[in-house]
């Protein structure tokens, strides 16, 4: 297990893997569903215990292909899904996460996350997932996509302040939470959890990969330069990040990724490649 001794401490104290899994795009195809769950178990093996997955990915095929991964090992997991907005109402909410459970075959989620903040009001949807916690239904809650405003008006909500992580766009090309989002997150000792951490989009990840500077410390390191950008977005203990990734060799690589650590001159040079924002940059999103 690789990533024994690299842990993000929630506000609750429960200390989490720096690394899980993504699951979007996983459980569509039925051709496909063996190997995925074959690599969720492998990336569970090599320490890689958070899984996120959410109602809206393939409609609940990615939640169903979750729950036959984890089957036998659900204390091992610590397991995310997501509310999509227009179920986040307080008459839709308890239904939404009584779907996910039966379809992950648990009777508790650890993390249940607001997927984005769409129409009902932040109040309405704390309550919705105070009551789910009370019930046992749900360890802790969240949010996603939510900007430095976003958390702000949250955070001054009732029981706001439960609220756990927000989970955000986060990568070497991306960091404009660098700005404001990351020192205000951190400032409220709430983690991020970082999705795309390798950046998912073609044209980005490309940049990454053909970066000098990136394939620089990679050789120095050993590694491949996407594993550089991995290694970057968990540099400290207030970022989770959730890579997919199906083929054994990217699951293997991503665990290592836990591995690396960078010094003071590697992360500079890092900087100079991918620069850090000076002025704040609306939130990116898939
Ligand atoms: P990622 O940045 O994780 O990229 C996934 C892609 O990278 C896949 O094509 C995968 O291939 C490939 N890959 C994985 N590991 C490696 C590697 N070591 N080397 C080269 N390629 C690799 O993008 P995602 O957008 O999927 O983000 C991760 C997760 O975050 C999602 O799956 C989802 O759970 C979550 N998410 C949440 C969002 C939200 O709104 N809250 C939005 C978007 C994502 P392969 O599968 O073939 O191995």
């Amino acid at each position: 297990n690789r990533l024994e001794n690299r842990t993000v401490t929630l506000a609750d104290g429960t200390a989490v893997p720096c690394l899980g899994q993504g699951t979007w795009y996983m459980g569509e195809n039925i051709k496909a569903r063996d190997s995925e769950v074959r690599a969720l178990q492998s990336g569970i093996d090599l320490g890689m215990k958070l899984i996120d997955t959410a109602e809206m990915y393939g409609e609940g095929d990615s939640e169903l292909m979750v729950g036959e991964a984890i089957k036998g090992r659900r204390n091992d997991v610590f397991l995310v899904s997501k509310v999509y907005p227009h179920h986040a109402g307080l008459d839709m909410i308890s239904k939404a996460c009584e779907n996910s459970l039966k379809r992950l075959k648990t009777d508790h989620l650890d993390l249940y996350l607001l997927h984005w903040r769409g129409r009902i009001p932040l109040a309405e949807t704390i309550d919705g997932m105070e009551k789910l916690r009370k019930e046992g239904k749900i360890l802790r809650w969240g949010v996603s996509n939510f900007d430095t405003d976003d958390m702000e008006e949250l955070w001054n909500t009732e029981n706001g302040k439960n609220c756990t992580v927000n989970q955000v766009l986060y990568n070497l090309g991306s960091r404009g939470i660098d700005f404001d989002l990351l020192p205000w997150q951190k400032a409220h000792n709430m983690p991020i959890m970082a999705y795309s951490p390798l950046a998912h989009r073609d044209s980005l990840r490309t940049q990454l990969q053909s970066s000098p500077i990136v394939n620089e410390i990679a050789e120095d390191h050993r590694v491949k330069a996407l594993q550089i950008a991995l290694a970057w977005t968990i540099r400290t203990d207030q970022v989770i990040a959730i890579p997919k990734a199906v083929q054994e060799q990217h699951i293997f690589e991503n665990a290592q990724a836990a591995t690396i650590h960078f010094t003071q001159d590697e992360l500079e040079r890092l900087d100079e490649a991918f620069p850090r924002p000076q002025k704040k940059i609306p939130l990116d999103i898939i």
